[in-house]
């Protein structure tokens, strides 16, 4: 079984000087007699076995002995010094100084607080906080020893406070004992009434501990057997009204020893006595083995009462630890259980959060969701009302409430509510100006008027207000109360609330940005089906514009190549060649005028998306032939033009005529460039149902910069292509548009000097 003392308080250092002589004649003039030089001696001992112990670990190895021996000295002398020095300064008078002769004169009487400085003094010097405790060991009284040697141990605990009253006049008794424990209880006071308050607790110290050292001590000093085990009960450094400690120790296994060898003796005498035929040997022969039978039994009761005790100590620390165990278990058991039921309110509250979080993270209506973070409260935070008003910057006031579990004329005075921020008498902007939850428990605590008054109009009698804060911006106000049932509002409801009134401060937040991006994207998609009305009343200005360009255009010219026609025939022998020349070239002009005309036209219609597409099927093969046809006469002399074609192409489903107007444009393009080598026409499949006819020459190619622009209306490859070729650049623009209108696309692959090759490629729209 373990020592179990209480941990030592903090000790004051002590006071700087005595206030009473330490030693000498009192006032009165009678001799200064409350504490003996003799039992200073063992303090002093123990100081320099402390020193020696601490150099000795302290010293380096490599030292001689005789140098850890000198070190040593030096050191316990040293410290010895210290105690004498620190002494005399706490004396203030210089004829009461001592020395270190003085001190050892056990024969010396002194004055208590002077013993209190003392043995405080050597605790400081030495540095070790149980001193007092610790030097027990070495109070070796031999007085104690032989004079209480013929008692029990357990007597000597029971008269050892009649020693101590004898020398120290202090109360202490014993209060019970038993075959190897004693419990002794100490009152410090008779020893304090004559020392100054400030040094009571190193007085208290001193003795207490000094007395407990000295009594676990007891068994060794008294019969030499392993010092006694202390359990302190209570101690006056620790409030109570006296120092009470047990102390138990193990009685040694009792030995054969003298009586029963005495015993023996005595029967072998008488053996030999009645072996000796002495007078009456025959009477002392029944009695001879009476003294070894005797001390033997003596020797076996005390074994047995050895065992017994023994046993007895052992069930009782048994019990003990059990005991401790079974207290350690319960404590547990109610800590756990506590932890339990902390465990279990943490779990509701934060399914509660979870709910509310979920309730309100799903809902982008401002009023949907403020009902249903209300109605959350209720439900999971166990509020009788909640209410919510929100911030208004613009206005500067707080409105917008909502409010769920008070009367309809309730909701409707909260719904009309308007409340100026500026205001801080109301309950409701009191945590939006603070940014920090309110509780208030009663009307009571509630000293502003206006305060008083608005908790009457709505029947509040406690309530927490939480600010709902969201980036750091305080944009409303959420407001619980109990009102209706009375009940208190826990603590732990306002923090779940506090979390609560985030949750929903950054959903309000949401809900809002959201109306405020769907309020914009209402307003752009007016503002872009407003533009789109005006594109399109513009686009049919546009068409309207080329119809009747169109018409005004074309009518007129087609009045001048018809007038012309006539004129052309009717002068014919009439006019001189010369004229009829001149005529030719107002009709070929006038024709390519209209064609430009047209070609405009249609790029027009195209962007305009009224062209129309007219599909049929067609022998691709037959159309290719009849556009060879119709551009080999444009052909220069000693081209050829060939047409190649995968057997098994020959229906297309697609607008013939669109298709031949692209075909015709790439094979007089063609035909144009190519001064030399071949054209070739060749039709296949090469992707899917796709269809491609690709129109090869050999003629002058177009460079890789041109190539990026020839498709764009009015672009030719150079400047120089106007001047030796014609051509106004449309040709090309409107054949990719037209491909792209069936659904296809015109590309082109091309090396200057080498050739070019132009590819329509168009999806076949129907099965054939
Ligand atoms: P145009 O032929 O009336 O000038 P196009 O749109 O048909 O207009 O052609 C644009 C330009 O593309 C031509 O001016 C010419 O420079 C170039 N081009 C078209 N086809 C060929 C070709 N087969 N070989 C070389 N250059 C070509």
């Amino acid at each position: 079984m373990p020592h179990s003392r209480f941990k030592l308080p903090y000790i004051p250092p002590l006071p700087t000087t005595m206030v009473s002589r330490p030693f000498g004649l009192n006032d009165e003039g009678k001799p200064i007699n409350q504490s003996r030089g003799a039992v200073f001696q063992g303090a002093l001992v123990y100081v320099r076995e402390f020193v020696k112990e601490r150099l000795e670990k302290e010293l380096p190895s490599e030292l001689s002995l005789e140098e850890k021996n000198q070190r040593v000295t030096a050191a316990q002398a040293e410290a010895f010094q210290e105690i004498i020095t620190r002494l005399n300064s706490a004396i203030p008078d210089p004829n009461y100084h001592i020395t270190p002769e003085y001190i050892l004169n056990e024969g010396n009487g002194y004055s208590r607080e002077f013993s209190t400085f003392f043995f405080e003094t050597c605790r400081l010097v030495c540095g070790d906080d149980d001193f007092h405790f610790n030097k027990g060991r070495l109070n070796e009284i031999n007085a104690i020893q032989y004079m209480t040697r013929p008692f029990p141990l357990s007597y000597v605990y029971k008269i050892f406070p009649r020693f101590v009253a004898k020398y120290t006049n202090l109360d202490i008794e014993t209060i019970e004992t038993t075959s190897n424990s004693a419990v002794l209880r100490m009152r410090p006071d008779s020893h304090l009434m004559n020392i100054p308050p400030e040094i009571h607790i190193h007085s208290i110290l001193a003795t207490c501990n000094g007395f407990q050292g000295f009594l676990i001590y007891l068994p060794k000093f008294h019969s030499g057997i392993q010092p006694a085990i202390i359990n302190e009960r209570k101690c006056r450094l620790h409030g109570d009204e006296y120092c009470e400690w047990e102390f138990i120790w193990e009685n040694p296994r009792p030995k054969i020893g003298t009586t029963v060898w005495g015993g023996v003796a005595l029967s072998l005498a008488l053996a030999v006595y009645t072996l000796l035929r002495m007078p009456a040997w025959e009477w002392i022969a029944w009695f001879a083995f009476i003294p070894a039978l005797y001390s033997w039994f003596t020797y076996q009761i005390k074994l047995g009462d050895f065992e017994r005790d023994r046993q007895h100590r052992i069930l009782a620390e048994q019990s003990e630890k059990s005991e401790h165990q079974y207290d350690e278990l319960l404590a547990s058991n109610s800590n756990l259980q506590i932890s339990n039921v902390t465990l279990q309110q943490k779990i509701s509250q934060l399914t509660a959060l979870y709910e509310i979080g979920l309730a309100v993270s799903s809902v982008l209506d401002l009023d949907e969701l403020l009902e249903k973070s209300l109605q959350a409260v209720i439900k999971h935070l166990n509020f009788d009302r909640a209410m919510i008003m929100l911030v208004d910057e613009k206005q500067q006031v707080l409105k917008d409430g909502h409010i769920i579990g008070g009367s309809p004329e309730l909701m409707e005075t909260v719904k009309n509510l308007s409340i100026p921020l500026e205001r801080k008498d109301s309950i409701l902007t009191q945590s939006i100006h603070s940014h920090e939850p309110v509780q208030v428990n009663s009307i009571d605590e509630v000293k502003d008027e206006a305060q008083r008054n608005s908790l009457i109009q709505f029947g509040i009698k406690g309530y927490v207000s939480v600010p709902l804060i969201a980036q750091g911006k305080a944009i409303g106000v959420l407001l619980a109360d109990n009102s209706q049932t009375n009940r208190p509002i826990p603590q732990d409801s306002v923090n779940s609330l506090v979390i609560a009134g985030s949750q929903i401060a950054s959903a309000v937040d949401s809900a809002r940005l959201y109306q405020t991006l769907e309020q914009r994207v209402t307003e752009r998609t007016h503002e872009a089906e407003e533009a789109r009305a005006v594109a399109e009343n513009a686009s049919k200005a546009k068409s309207a514009f080329l119809a009747n360009m169109s018409h005004e255009l074309r009518t007129p010219l087609n009045a001048i190549i018809g007038f012309t026609r006539i004129v052309r025939r009717k002068a014919e022998g009439v006019l001189p060649e010369k004229q009829t020349e001149n005529l030719d070239k107002v009709l070929a002009s006038s024709e390519h005028l209209l064609g430009l005309i047209n070609t405009v036209l249609d790029i027009a219609k195209i962007e305009a998306g009224r062209m129309d597409v007219a599909r049929v099927n067609f022998d691709i093969n037959a159309l290719a032939e009849q556009c060879i046809a119709i551009a080999s006469p444009l052909l220069k002399s000693g081209i050829k033009l060939k047409k190649e074609s995968d057997n098994e192409i020959s229906m297309v489903y697609s607008d013939i005529e669109k298709i031949k107007q692209i075909l015709l444009n790439l094979l007089s393009n063609a035909a144009k460039f190519t001064h030399e080598g071949s054209i070739v026409l060749s039709i296949r499949r090469p992707e899917g149902n796709n269809l491609s006819i690709s129109i090869a020459d050999s003629g002058i190619g177009i460079s890789k910069e041109a190539l990026g622009r020839i498709f764009e209306e009015f672009q030719q490859a150079d400047s120089s292509t106007t001047r030796e070729y014609g051509g106004t650049g449309l040709g090309l623009a409107i054949s990719r548009n037209l491909a792209r209108l069936l659904g296809g696309d015109l590309t082109a692959v091309s090396e200057v000097g080498k050739g070019s090759t132009f590819t329509l490629t168009i999806p076949n729209m129907s099965p054939n």
